[in-house]
């Protein structure tokens, strides 16, 4: 539960960084925070690498949805690192999510990038009680697709140009003191924590209200 970015009331599970990225692209993986400081102390990927196990058992999403409801999760954030993996590991998080809907989940992914999982994030994001980002960068383009529900969130690491339609930037630590980017009049919003260590997710809330 919490941590500095998304502050102290809201929960996590994260999985390991790359091998878990069917939609990982060489910008995002170039730029990863779930390699660097902390994920890289061995306690760290030892608990990502139990998470992953756990992933794998039959009885998962029973043990998952029973320690949401025990730890009475309001906002719960999947994969602080790690992505959805297979269309499988997907399922198993929609069928979470319409088993326990009182927490509200949010996640950001490039798994859209996959056809058959991407089948499975649409679902997701179809649900009252879930929030869908779908991450890009210049390497993904955009999806042909944006399914109800879905927003698009933007890694920028150089001064590449966002698409317009984005609705949240993210961008890399020599980017953040540049004036917010703008196409034509339109400010591009930015991740205000990017800027202001002090706002958290917890208390911005602009990707899970
Ligand atoms: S925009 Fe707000 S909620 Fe989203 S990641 Fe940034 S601080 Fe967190």
């Amino acid at each position: 539960m919490g941590n500095q970015k998304v502050g102290d009331a809201i929960h996590l599970w994260g999985l390991p960084a790359v091998t878990t990225c069917p939609g990982m692209t060489s910008v995002c993986q170039g730029v990863c925070y779930a390699l660097r400081s902390r994920f890289r102390f061995q306690t760290v990927k030892d608990r990502l690498a139990w998470n992953l196990e756990q992933t794998e058992r039959d009885d998962f999403c029973g043990r998952m949805t029973k320690e949401i409801r025990r730890k009475g999760c309001l906002v719960l954030r999947v994969h602080s690192s790690g992505d959805f993996m297979s269309k499988e590991y997907a399922e198993k998080w929609l069928w979470i999510m319409r088993k326990c809907p009182k927490p509200r989940y949010f996640w950001y992914s490039r798994s859209w990038r996959i056809p058959e999982i991407a089948t499975v994030l649409e679902q997701m994001a179809a649900l009252k009680c879930c929030r869908a980002w779908y991450s890009l960068d210049s390497e993904t383009g955009i999806p042909e697709k944006i399914p109800p529900g879905v927003k698009l969130a933007y890694l920028q690491v150089s001064e590449d140009t966002p698409p317009e339609m984005i609705d949240l930037m993210f961008r890399v630590r020599r980017l953040r003191k540049q004036p917010r980017p703008r196409i034509g009049l339109t400010i591009l919003p930015v991740c205000p924590n990017e800027v202001n260590k002090e706002i958290t997710c917890g208390g911005c809330q602009r990707c899970f209200s």
